[in-house]
């Protein structure tokens, strides 16, 4: 099947810009962008409190890009202190929500099991889950890294069930490259994105799997988008640091095609 799958690049802008400062770089990026690049899709995943922010400046500006959160809680509502459910963000014009980032799992105790039930919280609520994976540097020197990866893929996906498949994002991210400025080569990303396809198609059939797009992130800049661009089963990347900096992040979506 020939893939025709949108490449995305998404910002993860972790814990980093306050309101001010989270709605000065989304207007920014959309001076950057211009009105974007035909055949690529784009998304910002700011902190909650600049949610709101940026969503402003997306349609004052009509930026062109779209919007996401880091997080999200499966319980529709109620007594969850500090958490925030799938229609708090749709109701803030998220269309996106990373799920399952390797800090959460090691900071916050994120298990597959809560990442499982954010996905399928997500889908329900017609929130696209970029749900990410990846191996340790000890799981990868032991050479481990597909089993590793493919197992969490087949934990955080354990009875989802997809429409078409386009509504769903998977994000590969080592972390030994994660924010270290050591990135994986190409044939390194290509090798476990491949195996990620691989394990889609079992879980989900040929037709679905080829339409869920698996992104690169780790250390991701202007220097390097090309190279992972290129690999068959790479459809584009989750960007940190360099997605702070609206030049290079810009600069990451023009070279994404
Ligand atoms: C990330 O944490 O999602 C990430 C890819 O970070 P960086 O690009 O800074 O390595």
């Amino acid at each position: 099947m020939p893939n025709n799958r949108m490449p995305l690049i998404a910002g993860n802008w972790k814990m980093n810009k306050n309101y001010t400062e989270g709605v000065t770089l989304a207007q920014d990026l959309s001076n950057a962008l211009g009105n974007g690049v035909d055949g690529v899709e784009v998304v910002v995943c700011p902190p909650f409190t600049d949610l709101k922010g940026v969503a402003g400046v997306i349609d004052f500006d009509h930026a062109p890009f779209g919007l996401g959160a880091q997080n999200v809680y499966w319980e529709a509502s109620g007594a969850y202190t500090g958490e925030i459910s799938c229609d708090m963000l749709t109701s803030v014009g998220c269309t996106y929500c990373i799920v399952g980032h390797s800090e959460r799992r090691d900071y916050f105790g994120e298990t597959d099991e809560d990442i499982n039930r954010k996905v399928k919280a997500l889908l329900a609520a017609g929130l696209k889950p970029i749900s990410c994976c990846g191996e340790s540097l000890e799981v990868r020197e032991a050479g481990k890294q597909v089993e590793f990866v493919v197992n969490q893929i087949k934990a955080d996906l354990a009875g989802v069930e997809l429409a078409t498949g386009d509504e769903l994002v998977i994000a590969y991210e080592p972390i030994w490259a994660i924010g270290t400025g050591k990135t994986a080569t190409p044939d390194d990303a290509q090798e476990v994105c491949g195996a990620i396809r691989e394990t889609l198609v079992e879980l989900l059939g040929e037709d679905v799997a080829n339409k869920v797009r698996v992104l690169y992130g780790g250390s991701a800049k202007p220097g390097n988008i090309a190279g992972f661009m290129a690999c068959p089963d790479v459809d584009g990347a989750l960007v940190g640091g360099a997605s702070l900096v609206a030049a290079d992040f810009a600069q990451m979506v023009e070279r994404a095609i």
